[in-house]
């Protein structure tokens, strides 16, 4: 069948399995040279994709839960939604989740994922106790902080490039409501926003949306999104049960946009009007629309037509990142290759050997596919290497194999861990093949 990633570019010709039992993944492993492990396939890039892909989608049950401590031991396939579905009115929430809910637990092991809490919470692994993977030859084993640690820092973040994560055993946080008690502060420039950003360091969730358009003394103005889980005595007696919420609406897009729908005057319309919609105050929202504004509308992919795009995310560390910044939101607004979605995050501390995260601010700008664009993103990777900065995994579909080693400094650690335990290379992917990983 036909396969893609988020980003609907490559479109590859694979072997889907779909097993629903550990013996049936024993067998797949067994009678495969090579394969790589899939969720919902919400990377954008080609990292979910071989001409072998070993779905997780049926290993989809929750397994134990101890209402006391919070930890949660779940199949790999378990989506962010089902979780949420099944524990937002028992009072818990998930200790990192990314901007959509559509992904599984092993997607979030295998990329460890970032949320807006990085700063302060890390990221998915800071959170996961142990996990349970099958490896190249058929074996399965735990890995945790005692054991098997090397696995289980190369498995955080590793891309499914290590083996096959089966079930994780993790903590969710108690919250007292399912509303997010909402501050928006709106910057002038890219340095109002960062001063803005470290002043609110104490806010559990921080993003900052960019105009990623603007120029001169507006480059990188910005509306900052602050964010807490409201305490029932915030919310008062205005919410009934305060952990229960009405499902938000969701609409879908039907079929892939012609080209022409999305270019520079669009994009920029949409930039302005955006900016202009943001007013800074106080407020309540649901968790939905806080954290997965983009779930709504089911398919939003599509709206960038068949050519497909990619999210071009990278992080540079904090000593560097304003003039990083300035000068990669000066080099795009000169393109005119505007962005719809141009996010920035403060990140603490990287965790996996692969983790994405490093202390600094990260910045995600989607991009349709075209030259114009991949000349772009050749340029904006040197500017990136040159402040020390690394590009996200999970969102890449072209970086070379020189941006991607000078940007993980830990790759030879990591390579010495995979020759150690997947010494037959059966798990790759057409992004590892691309980076080196072979
Ligand atoms: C709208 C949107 C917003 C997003 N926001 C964020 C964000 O804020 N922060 C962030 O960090 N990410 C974000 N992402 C990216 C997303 O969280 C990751 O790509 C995540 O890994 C996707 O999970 P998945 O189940 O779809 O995995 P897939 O896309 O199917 O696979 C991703 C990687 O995980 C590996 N993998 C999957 N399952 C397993 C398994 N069981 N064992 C071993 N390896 C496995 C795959 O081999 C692949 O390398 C976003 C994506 C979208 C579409």
């Amino acid at each position: 069948m036909k396969v893609t990633g988020w980003g609907n570019y490559p479109v590859v010709e694979a072997t889907v399995h779909t097993p629903s039992t550990i013996d049936d993944v024993k067998k797949i492993i067994s009678s495969t040279d090579e394969l790589i492990a899939r969720g919902l396939g919400r990377s954008y890039g080609d990292s979910s994709l071989n001409h072998t892909i070993l779905s997780t989608l049926r290993l989809n049950h929750i397994l134990a839960f101890d209402e006391q401590t919070g930890t949660l031991t779940c199949e790999a396939g378990v989506s962010l939604a089902e979780i949420l579905d099944a524990f937002v009115p028992r009072g818990w929430f998930l200790p990192v989740t990314p901007g959509t809910k559509y992904v599984t637990v092993g997607g979030a092991v295998a990329s460890d994922i970032h949320g807006k809490n990085h700063h302060v919470s890390g990221s998915f692994s800071n959170h996961v106790h142990s996990f349970k993977m099958l490896l190249g030859d058929g074996t399965i084993v735990v890995c945790s902080r005692t054991e098997n640690v090397d696995l289980f820092w190369a498995t955080c973040g590793g891309m499914g490039l290590t083996g096959v994560i089966l079930e994780a055993t993790f903590s969710l946080i108690k919250i007292e409501t399912a509303y997010i008690r909402q501050r928006v502060i709106k910057a002038r420039n890219i340095d109002e926003a960062l001063d803005y950003f470290e002043e609110n360091q104490h806010w559990t969730y921080s993003v900052a949306w960019i105009d990623c358009l603007a120029k001169g003394d507006s480059l990188g103005r910005s509306a900052l999104i602050l964010g807490e889980h409201a305490t029932k005595d915030e919310v008062g007696y205005k919410y009934r049960d305060p952990l229960k919420i009405d499902r938000p609406f969701s609409a879908s897009v039907p079929f892939f946009f012609p080209d022409f729908v999305l270019n520079t005057y669009t994009i920029q319309v949409f930039n302005m009007v955006r900016y202009a919609s943001y007013f800074s105050r106080d407020s309540f929202v649901e968790y939905e629309p806080f954290f997965y504004p983009l779930d709504m509308i089911l398919d939003w992919n599509k709206i960038y037509g068949k050519r497909g795009f990619t999210q071009y995310q990278f992080v540079i560390p904090k000593k560097s990142s304003a003039e990083g910044l300035k000068t990669i939101l000066k080099r795009i607004s000169e393109s005119g290759e505007g962005s719809f979605l141009a996010v920035l995050k403060l990140f603490g501390k990287q965790e996996g050997i692969l983790s994405f995260p490093q202390e600094g601010y990260t910045l995600a700008l989607d991009f349709p596919l075209t030259q114009k664009s991949m000349n772009l993103f050749t340029e904006l990777d040197e500017i990136i290497t040159h402040f020390g900065g690394r590009l996200y995994l999970t969102k890449d579909v072209r970086m070379k194999k020189e941006i991607f080693e000078k940007g993980y400094e830990n790759l030879p650690r990591f390579m010495e861990i995979k020759r150690r335990h997947d010494p037959q290379k059966k798990f790759l992917s057409l992004q590892s093949r691309r980076i080196g990983i072979v």
